[in-house]
């Protein structure tokens, strides 16, 4: 793992800016990261990946957050590519599909659709049998790294459930249409894919059978969940280390900020998040490596309380920069815009807190 944390820090450097201000990752290097399976790091390693476990993923996933969000997004869109494959489809389709996946292939993932965001019991693309074929129809919106990507994993309804089947992004009827000037991981690939009448042989359904759409989003976007969790705990520790060193560094008032009180408390506060994150995280997947029966829960907690508090920590981090922080491409402007987009995405903040609820009323008293 030390090799690999090395690796992403020289060839990462402090190039996140650049390609946050371009809007987009070197697509070279998005696939010679996925060529070398650093992109799915948990895929097992016969199917060409690390077979890291989920706290070794974790500690890789919040390296690369710290660096680049938009790259760990893209990185969140392969794991959780993989990972649906991986639960979802049978051992035939997990030997075809991962392999491309660790191979530098890449990969997004689609759920959304403009009138199912936050309810996506409301998704109305449909996968439908026709002879030895499916085709799917549908329109899917703010699809991270669809932009990239080789394959979609698409989610629709099919039969009396939902199924999950994979689209390479080439197949006849597909369209991707890039989201113009996102507020924030602006190089992530985001873009709506447009599906029309799309003919797939009936073994791209992952599975082969149709599940309740509740059991197959949540299998589906647990993967996302934790991802996006600890790439929050690389935000913070990226904005700690800037509010610290500028605060060490520069003098107000014949002292340096670090001496101010106030700012002092901010510098606590960041620590503070950065603890909280890392350690609701480091549980979550602790949870995940020994398979717990509180591995849905805690999963929802710690990307709750760590995009929570990426969201505060980013904004405390600015605040301590103050000017010096407030240029686009500086690396706190740029956490400050990142984090507020992980209170929405994989079940936005409120959502999140109603299952957290849920979970809380089922306790025995
Ligand atoms: P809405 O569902 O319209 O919600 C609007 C507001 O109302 C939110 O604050 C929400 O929390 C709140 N709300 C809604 N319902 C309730 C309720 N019952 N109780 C309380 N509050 C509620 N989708 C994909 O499929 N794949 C991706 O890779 C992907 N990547 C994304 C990346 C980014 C940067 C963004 C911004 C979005 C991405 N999405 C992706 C879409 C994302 O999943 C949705 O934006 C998200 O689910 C929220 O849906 P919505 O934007 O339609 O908001």
């Amino acid at each position: 793992l030390n090799s690999a944390l090395t690796s992403a820090t020289l060839r990462i450097g402090d190039l996140a800016g650049e390609w946050d201000r371009d809007g987009a990752l070197p697509p070279d290097l998005l696939h010679e990261l996925g060529a070398e399976g650093r992109l799915c790091a948990e895929v097992a390693e016969e199917y060409g990946g690390w077979g890291l476990s989920s706290m070794l993923s974790g500690t890789y996933t919040a390296h690369v957050g710290s660096l680049c969000s938009s790259l760990r997004s893209v990185m969140t869109s392969q794991g959780m590519a993989a990972w649906t494959v991986q639960r979802l489809g049978t051992p035939e389709q997990a030997a075809a599909y991962l392999p491309r996946l660790t191979g530098g292939e890449l990969a997004a993932v689609g759920f959304s659709e403009p009138g199912a965001g936050s309810d996506l019991a409301a998704m109305t693309t449909t996968v439908r049998r026709d002879g030895g074929s499916v085709v799917v129809d549908g329109h899917k919106k703010w699809v991270t790294a669809a932009h990239y990507a080789d394959l979609l994993v698409i989610v629709g309804r099919y039969e009396d459930g939902a199924a999950a089947v994979v689209v390479p992004s080439d197949a006849p009827g597909v369209r991707t249409e890039r989201i113009a000037d996102p507020l924030g991981c602006r190089a992530a690939g985001h873009a709506d894919v447009h599906l029309d009448g799309v003919r797939l042989p009936a073994e791209s359904v992952l599975g082969g059978y149709g599940l309740p759409p509740a059991l197959l989003v949540t299998t589906a976007l647990a993967y996302g969940r934790i991802s996006v969790a600890w790439g929050c705990v690389g935000i913070l520790r990226a904005c700690l280390a800037a509010a610290t060193a500028h605060a060490a560094g520069r003098e107000q008032f014949g002292k340096p900020l670090a001496d101010h009180q106030l700012v002092a408390g901010h510098l606590a506060d960041l620590f503070t998040a950065e603890q909280t994150a890392s350690r609701v995280c480091e549980h979550a997947s602790r949870c995940w490596d020994e398979g717990a029966p509180d591995q849905v829960v805690a999963t929802v907690l710690a990307k709750h309380v760590s995009a929570t508090q990426a969201a505060r920590g980013a904004a405390a981090a600015v605040q301590v920069l103050a000017s010096a922080g407030t240029q686009d491409g500086h690396p706190v402007a740029r956490a400050y815009r990142d984090a507020k987009l992980m209170e929405i995405i994989e079940g936005s903040s409120e959502l999140c807190r109603l299952m957290l609820a849920r979970h809380a009323l089922s306790l025995p008293g």
